[in-house]
């Protein structure tokens, strides 16, 4: 395959186009700061992984003239229902909160995608496509990106937003302190008769692992997500529907099978944002439980903090500003995993008696999806 050439010179180097990177992109372009966005795929996956986008998201969207886009390609929910087994324990009411966006919008994260790459275009860039960053070396006056295939790029500043393996950081001094879970997450697109319906996404409790259901756009479409102990590498049709009849009797008939994916999960927080004039944003910064939804939002608004950084030339602000949320966000999806699939006995009992009790006490409904929302990080 020929390597198309990459410029030798910018302001700014972004390493990897998903949803940070192409976040970023967009604010600077707006902003009218140069820089380079380059990716090592040919082009961008095509998978649903994070399906779900928080009202704070949409309206950072907003702000970078994405939101009405995305909005037209995605499916509006107003609720999370949270259940053990059949027993309804708690509903997270969205339609409440104070934004513009009192929903969380369902739509696959290639759409997501798809919307931003389209908005960068509109305003005059492209992502540069295959250039696998190779090394990542940074002076007092600069920053040298070469490529694997021998090119190099001269930045003011890098940027990684290259994922949880980033490149970026580990050419930086900078740790990832941490831990894994120690189940699988399994990951499913589906078409299925799920018998509660398309009104909202239901998180379901239970001894042998946490299942998020949630509908996407398109008829009878859904995403599953499930904790578990051994899960094969592809999940088929048989073992999801399995799953569904053990942790959802009789509720589920899944007709067919698009994706589906085994992952580990890990629970990480970089040390630092910033190395001198290396950055880092979303995963590459932070990683959690998928369980919220909120790994892709946080990236998302990292992209965006950075943007505004780099155009109001306060780059010292971003870390303070990012990584306090980043701690939360990953304590906050932490609390509600382990509280989730706690195996004792006595903590599910005490978690299924308190949270029909908490969940009768409006403030307390309003501050989980607030916090859900990320809407107390504007
Ligand atoms: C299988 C799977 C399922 C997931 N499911 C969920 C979910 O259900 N809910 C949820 O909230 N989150 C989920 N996530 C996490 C979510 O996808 C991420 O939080 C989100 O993609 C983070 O965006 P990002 O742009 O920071 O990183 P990424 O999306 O990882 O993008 C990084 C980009 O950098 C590029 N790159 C990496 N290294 C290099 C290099 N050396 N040179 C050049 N380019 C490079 C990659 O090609 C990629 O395009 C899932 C992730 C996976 C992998």
């Amino acid at each position: 395959m020929t390597i198309p050439e990459l410029p030798t010179d910018t302001q700014v180097a972004i390493v990897g186009a998903g949803p940070t990177g192409l976040a970023l992109a967009v604010t600077l372009a707006s902003a009218g700061v140069d820089f380079v966005i380059l990716d090592r795929l040919a082009e961008g996956m095509n998978t649903s992984r994070a399906a779900v986008v928080h009202a704070r998201t949409l309206e950072v969207l907003n702000e970078l003239g994405a939101a009405e886009a995305l909005i037209a390609r995605g499916t509006p929910i107003t609720r999370f229902a949270v259940n053990d087994g059949p027993r309804r324990l708690l509903t997270i009411p969205f339609d409440r909160l104070p934004t513009s966006y009192p929903y969380t919008l369902m739509v696959p994260q290639s759409d997501t995608e798809a919307v931003l790459l389209g908005r960068l275009r509109e305003l005059g860039h492209e992502v540069h496509r295959p250039h696998e960053v190779a090394s990542v070396v940074h002076d007092v006056e600069g920053v040298t990106v070469k490529t694997t295939s021998g090119q190099a790029l001269r930045a003011a500043y890098a940027v990684g937003a290259d994922g949880m393996r980033s490149i970026v950081r580990e050419s930086s001094d900078i740790g990832f302190s941490g831990n894994a879970y120690e189940e699988s997450f399994v990951l499913a697109d589906v078409t299925m008769d799920w018998a509660p319906g398309r009104e909202e996404v239901s998180l379901t409790f239970g001894s042998t692992g946490l299942t998020v259901i949630a509908p996407l756009p398109g008829d009878d479409h859904y995403g599953i997500l499930a904790t578990v102990h051994d899960a094969p590498e592809h999940p088929d049709l048989a073992f999801v529907q399995r799953l569904l009849d053990e942790r959802a009797p009789g509720r589920a008939a899944v007709g067919g099978l698009g994706w589906s994916s085994r992952f580990r999960v890990h629970h990480r927080v970089a040390d630092r944002f910033r190395d001198g004039r290396l950055f880092l944003a979303g995963d590459a910064a932070h990683v959690h439980s998928p369980a919220g939804g909120q790994g892709m939002n946080t990236g998302i608004q990292d992209g965006y903090a950075l943007g505004r950084a780099f155009a109001t030339q306060q780059l010292d602000g971003y870390e303070p500003q990012r990584r306090p949320v980043a701690l939360r966000v990953v304590a906050f999806a932490d609390r509600l995993t382990r509280i989730a699939t706690t195996h004792s006995s006595v903590l599910r009992g005490a978690r299924n008696m308190m949270l029909p009790l908490l969940g009768r006490i409006p403030a307390f409904r309003t501050k989980l999806a607030t916090e859900l929302a990320e809407l107390n990080y504007r």
